[in-house]
Formats: structure tokens, C-alpha cells, sequence
């Protein structure tokens, strides 16, 4: 069996930089779902669709035609490069919002099983351990404090050139931790399996080499 190792959590927990780091190091495949959604947002705003239930369907057909492409550190669409432009918290907000449509989520699917490939895969999200991939060997469900979290975010946005505030970022995680959290479909939840981390007092270094542990065990 392909091994899968699932990182989910909320908003700015360190979820992408702890999966990133796993992978490097185990020379596995990266798999960052989050980028799958921001994508479809920005894409269905830019054809002039609502990101509301009355475009659910034609948002889910945008979704299931994605032609993605993940290229060292690079996004791709097509020929555009949307590494920087998915990244902006307003594109997060409009990301949080198209996944709650059940449609969209469902679109999703196969091209995250996709990236299911030898010599493993490790998956960031909020539902690789619930609903994409339910078998996977390892589940860590990563948190943090909101005050780390927005620390986190705000230094992530001002380091891409980004503006931001604390005081907004609070308000926004808050926001987005409530809609992930009690939507219809795959809300926010650890998987029952999922080793629960919180990693507000530990540096990036700790809690890679503490999960790493946890694979090798
Ligand atoms: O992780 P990231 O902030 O890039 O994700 C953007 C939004 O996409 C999240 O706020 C969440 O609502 C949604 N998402 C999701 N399921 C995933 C990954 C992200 O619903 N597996």
C-alpha cells in the first residue's frame, strides 16, 4: 500500500509547513488541498460566478476540469502561475466559502486521490484524515492558540508583501474556524484516529521532529 500521512487542523496552525517539511524529508509527494479550493474560488470569481449555493453546480464543474499543476514551489493553471495570487487572505475567505458548497467538495475528490503516488504522499487539509483518505497510516490533527495562529498568519502575509493587521487576522480565523467547522459537509473535526498536537509552544523544528517520531514508531 501507498503510505499516506494526513495533516489536518485550522486556519494558520502550521499545518502547510509542517507538511511540506515531512515530505521533504521523506522524499514523499506534497498534497496541499487548501490550494485546491483558493484555486477554485479565484477561478469562479474570475468567470463571473457567485460564490453562493444558486452557482454551486456550475463552480463544481469548474472544479472537476481544473487543469492544476503543482511545479517545485509553484501553482499552476493552465499557463498562469497563481502561486502569489491564491495566497491573499480575501482569496482564503472566498476558499472557506466555495467549500462549503457539497458540490464543489465532491468535485475535489479525485483529484486529491490522485496525488496518491509512490513513494507516499503526505496530505494537508481539514478532512484527509475524515473523508479523502480515511485509511491513511498516520493522522495528526495540528492547533494552535488564536494569538499563535494569528501571530503565524501575520507574518506569513507581511513576509509576501502582504498588509494585514492582528486585530482583523483574529477576527478572520475566528470567522473561518466557525463556517469549516459546522458546515453540512466534512466539517472541521479530528479524525477519530487522529493524534491530537498542539503545537503553540513549540518551534517548527520540534513539532516536525515529534511527528516524524510518531511515522517511525
Ligand atoms: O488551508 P487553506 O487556508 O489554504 O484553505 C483555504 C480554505 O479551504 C479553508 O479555510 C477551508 O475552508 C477550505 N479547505 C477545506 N478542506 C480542505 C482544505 C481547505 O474545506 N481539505
Amino acid at each position: 500500500r501507498i503510505p499516506v500521512i494526513c495533516i489536518d487542523g485550522p486556519t494558520a496552525s502550521g499545518k502547510g509547513t509542517l507538511a511540506a517539511a515531512l515530505a521533504r524529508q521523506l522524499g514523499y509527494r506534497f498534497l496541499d488541498s487548501g490550494a485546491l479550493y483558493r484555486i477554485t474560488a479565484l477561478v469562479a470569481l474570475r468567470s463571473g460566478l457567485r460564490i453562493d449555493a444558486g452557482h454551486e453546480e456550475r463552480i463544481a464543474a469548474l472544479a472537476r476540469t481544473l487543469p492544476v499543476r503543482f511545479e517545485s514551489d509553484r501553482v499552476l493553471l493552465g499557463s498562469d502561475d497563481l502561486t502569489e495570487a491564491i495566497r491573499s487572505e480575501e482569496v482564503g475567505m472566498n476558499a472557506s466559502r466555495v467549500s462549503a458548497l457539497p458540490a464543489v467538495r465532491a468535485a475535489l475528490v479525485a483529484l486529491q486521490h490522485s496525488f496518491r503516488r509512490l513513494p507516499g504522499l503526505v496530505a494537508d487539509g481539514r478532512d484527509m484524515g475524515t473523508v479523502i483518505f480515511p485509511a491513511a497510516a498516520l493522522k495528526v490533527y495540528l492547533t494552535a492558540s488564536l494569538a499563535c495562529r494569528a501571530e503565524r498568519r501575520y507574518k506569513q502575509l507581511i513576509s509576501k508583501g502582504f498588509s494585514a493587521n492582528i486585530a482583523d487576522l483574529c477576527a478572520d480565523l475566528q470567522e473561518r474556524d466557525a463556517r469549516d467547522g459546522t458546515r453540512s459537509v466534512a466539517p472541521l473535526k479530528p479524525a477519530q484516529d487522529a493524534l491530537l498536537l498542539d503545537n503553540s509552544c513549540q518551534t517548527m523544528d520540534q513539532t516536525v521532529a515529534l511527528v516524524l517520531a510518531w511515522w517511525q514508531e
